[in-house]
């Protein structure tokens, strides 16, 4: 049989499902389509995501090379390109990875329709998460809406399986030989697509992932302790990785079991967070727009259009934020005790719907995901489920004197304080450093303010 696997956010040639299956099924084509309707939608045409995929993808070429193959790339609509190649290349089944965001669900839909009329299979599989939609439901057969329960039922069927995680091996020697004139090597797909390269912090890639896998085995035993640190380098900074699939869920939870300390444990709740939010966008596909907590899309929203813009661009007057954000805006990266501060800041301080928020994480983060995005930010605002309750407000001072005590991580981004002694530098005195903007907005008269914005639509639990 001829057999073509599409893949998207699994950009690997190891345990990876849908390839796994389309190699033991017939000779494999794998095809990688450059996706207008996402690539149209994005403003700056040197995003750096675009680059980490085209490193993953040329990294891909390189292992398929040796087996005589090459990675087919398509730039267009996938309900064309996919049924088009389809037709070139007499597929007889098209081989692919779920993906559980509500536009992909759309794209596949579309894509095996068209598949139908031309005859051709579309056959999907369960990849990017460990335990999807319902495979992790409670007594009464509905999906949880609580994480700690959601995460025990979630352990009790992972040991229930003997912790024993497969892996999907990927047998090369069945692809498809010949030689792709235009492969990712050679051909000049920026160019094709209308981007320019711009080299992320992040190299893409399998081999980059799996040594940093590596290197952070001499830090997960201290995670649980570290990882709330911003200055510390104490996570794994897979998550950019884990989004394009350059590692498998199943690599992230062997190692978990692998390396087996407290530190791990903890780690494996952060990716059990992970399916959480997936099964949660999944299962509740309106979280697209609207709260899950249908109740807080009344809330009328007071702060200003201009405090949006000085949060975006790190010049609240508030140093933990600000790092955080210049942080985000340099690298497309971010610590996430630093997130949890400046989405609580965003809505809880500023007054600022978490939308535009979640908009501008969307656009500007190396490792965005639409589900554990999604996930955070209602969390963050109170609207999702299991979220913060709403009278809970993260207090910027304190949460910088907890996790930055020494200013380390505000130095690095706010060269105005860098000079700036351990305890000025939480809450400068806008009279001694100048060049640093005065706070926005008092905190303790918006956290007042805050309270009543929620609670003139929400009862308190
Ligand atoms: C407002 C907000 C927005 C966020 N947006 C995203 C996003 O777009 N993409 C994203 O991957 N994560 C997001 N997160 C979750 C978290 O901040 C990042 O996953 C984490 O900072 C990535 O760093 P790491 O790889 O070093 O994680 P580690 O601490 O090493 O964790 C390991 C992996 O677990 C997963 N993970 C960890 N924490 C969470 C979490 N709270 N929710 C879901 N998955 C988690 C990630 O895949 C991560 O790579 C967001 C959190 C908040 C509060």
């Amino acid at each position: 049989m001829k057999t073509l696997c599409w893949i998207r956010r699994d950009l690997r040639l190891h345990d990876n499902a849908a390839l796994s299956n389309a190699l033991l099924s017939g000779e494999t084509t794998i095809v990688f389509v450059f996706d207008s309707h996402i690539l149209d939608k994005l403003k700056n045409k040197s995003d750096k995501r675009v680059t980490f995929i085209m490193q993953s993808l040329q990294e891909i070429e390189k292992q398929l090379q040796k087996k005589g193959s090459s990675l087919i790339i398509r730039y267009g609509k996938p309900e064309v390109e996919i049924p088009k190649l389809c037709e070139e290349l007499k597929i007889q089944k098209v081989f692919t990875n779920r993906d559980y965001e509500p536009y992909a669900n759309k794209r596949d839909d579309g894509v095996s329709k068209k598949l139908k009329i031309l005859n051709i299979d579309f056959e999907t599989y369960k990849d990017s998460v460990y335990f999807e939609k319902h495979e992790v439901i409670n007594g009464s057969g509905s999906v949880y809406k609580v994480f700690t329960p959601y995460k025990n039922k979630w352990l009790q069927q992972f040991e229930e399986t003997g912790r024993t995680v497969s892996d999907f091996e990927c047998q090369l020697k069945n692809v498809r030989k010949f030689v792709n004139a235009k492969n990712v090597l050679e051909h000049n797909w920026y160019k094709e697509i209308g981007f320019v390269e711009d080299l992320p912090l992040l190299t893409g890639g399998t081999s980059e992932a799996l040594k940093r896998l590596k290197n952070f085995d001499r830090v997960i035993a201290d995670y649980t302790e570290g990882r709330n640190f911003p200055a510390l380098n104490g996570t794994s900074n897979l998550s950019v990785y884990i989004r394009f699939g350059n590692l498998s869920i199943r690599d992230m939870i062997r190692f978990s079991i692998k390396t087996s300390s407290d530190g791990s444990q903890t780690w494996l709740s952060e990716i059990i967070w992970r399916d959480f939010y997936h099964m949660i966008l999944d299962s509740h596909p309106y979280v697209e727009k609207e709260s899950y907590k249908r109740e807080y899309d009344n809330i009328k929203w007071l702060g200003k259009e201009e405090d949006f813009k000085a949060w975006c661009e790190g010049r609240t007057g508030f140093p933990i934020v600000d790092a955080a954000m210049r942080c985000l805006n340099q690298t497309g990266m971010m610590h996430n005790r630093p997130r949890m501060i400046v989405a609580s800041f965003l809505c809880k301080i500023l007054l600022i719907d978490w939308k535009k928020g979640e908009k501008y994480f969307a656009d500007h983060l190396l490792d965005f995901d639409f589900a554990a995005n999604n996930g955070g930010w209602q969390w963050s605002s109170s609207s999702g489920c299991d979220a913060q309750p709403y009278f809970r407000i993260f207090n910027p001072y304190t949460q910088s004197e907890k996790f930055d005590q020494d200013g380390q991580f505000i130095r690095e981004w706010i060269p105005e304080l860098a000079h700036a002694t351990k305890k000025e530098i939480h809450r400068p005195d806008k009279d001694k450093f100048k060049n640093y903007p005065a706070p926005i907005v008092s905190y303790e008269q918006n956290r007042i303010r805050c309270l009543a914005m929620y609670a003139a639509v929400i009862a308190k639990k």
